[in-house]
């Protein structure tokens, strides 16, 4: 695990961005790039956050990664109910409307994925949970 103190969605998307390195060919990266985004990485994890931004916005050039990193992304928040962090640059949510929690402070966001699903209560809060339409 990483040592830096990292909030879950920073560990999470840490994570992520290692497995990309994985699949690396088959999303269509050039080789080229590889080495940078790994470097990145592993300044990331001696606890440099800015690392971790560059690698992201590094990778964001490329398109296939976008919709790559949407795709995992989505499947991960679900899995491990995170909190949604949005990528500066990145595709925006507009086919999935978003759901926030009313309570002052609290920073949960659930996406719809399918429309037949209802938004479930907040995790922390047990109320439900507002659409976010306007913001
Ligand atoms: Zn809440």
């Amino acid at each position: 695990m990483p040592e830096p103190n990292w909030t879950p969605v920073e560990a999470a998307f840490y994570e992520l961005l290692r497995s990309l390195l994985t699949v690396w060919n088959e999303v269509g990266l050039p080789p080229e790039a590889r080495s940078e985004v790994e470097a990145l990485l592993a300044q990331a994890k001696r606890g440099q956050l800015g690392a971790l931004n560059r690698a992201r916005r590094r990778l964001l050039r490329h398109e296939q990664v976008k919709s790559w990193l949407e795709r995992e992304r989505a499947s991960l928040l679900e899995e491990e109910n995170l909190r949604l962090v949005r990528l500066p640059g990145g595709p925006t949510s507009q086919e999935r409307p978003a759901f926030c929690c009313p309570t002052s402070g609290c920073e949960y966001v659930w996406y719809q994925r399918v429309a037949a699903v209802t938004p479930p209560p907040c995790p922390i809060h047990g109320c439900d949970l507002d659409r976010a339409d306007s913001s």
